[in-house]
């Protein structure tokens, strides 16, 4: 069983695939926090997102590994688990300025089809249902205003401790859509086949309870 949900940044796929995924007993694959390994390394090397040929290189001698211990993902760069390290904003936003690039998605495209051919799965990302898992039982295009997004970012970050301006993370959160709805490979796109679900105004359980609701018998 291979269930994909896609959608813009902050729309809640990873809280409510977490859910899913355990309720079901299946894997929920994190393919952003792949994306967003390379993006570290290129961090950490001071690469410029809008220096494309850095980015490439720094993708060739990234090699993103997944393992799952106690059924939670943990991803490996060169080896090391940088898990923990993936989810700042500036990651995020490198791995949107990573993602463009052919080689990165290819190679990563593998690791995600194997991941789903030897398990039962729930995977999220930006382009599952249209490019990854086109064969999916099930595809959720998850979203919700720019605002609700921002608000859910802004209390989470706040929770942390942090002083985050919302004007700025509406922003960046529009900016990193309008990136991947435009790239010319692999774009965010609703699958025809798709359910859209609008969660700006369902709770969590809300949202897991329909998609559970939805999975084919
Ligand atoms: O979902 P997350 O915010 O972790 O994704 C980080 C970035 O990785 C996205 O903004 C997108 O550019 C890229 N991505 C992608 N395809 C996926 C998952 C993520 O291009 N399947």
């Amino acid at each position: 069983m291979k269930i994909a949900i896609d959608g813009p940044a902050g729309a809640g796929k990873s809280t409510i695939a977490k859910i899913v995924s355990k309720t079901l007993g299946y894997i929920y694959v994190d393919t952003g926090a792949m994306f967003r390994a390379i993006g570290y390394q290129c961090i950490n090397n001071n690469v410029s997102p809008d220096d494309i040929k850095a980015i490439e290189d720094n993708a060739k001698q990234a090699d993103v590994t997944i393992k799952y211990i106690n059924d939670i993902q943990r991803v490996f760069l060169n080896g090391i688990d940088v898990t923990d390290h993936l989810r700042e904003e500036a990651v995020g936003n490198m791995a949107s300025a990573v993602a463009v690039i052919p080689a990165v998605r290819e190679s990563l495209l593998d690791l995600q089809r194997k991941i789903a051919s030897e398990n039962n799965v729930v995977m999220d990302g930006r382009d599952i249902g249209t490019c990854v898992l086109p064969d999916a039982e099930l595809k959720i295009y998850l979203t919700a205003s720019s605002k609700v997004r921002a608000k859910r970012r802004f209390d989470e970050l706040k929770e942390k401790g942090e002083s985050p301006d919302i004007d700025v993370i509406e922003k960046d959160i529009i900016e990193r859509d309008r990136k991947d709805m435009t790239r010319d490979i692999a774009p965010l796109k609703q699958a025809e086949d798709a359910i859209l679900i609008d969660s700006s105004y369902m709770t969590i359980d809300e949202v897991a309870d329909k998609i559970i609701s939805l999975i084919p018998s």
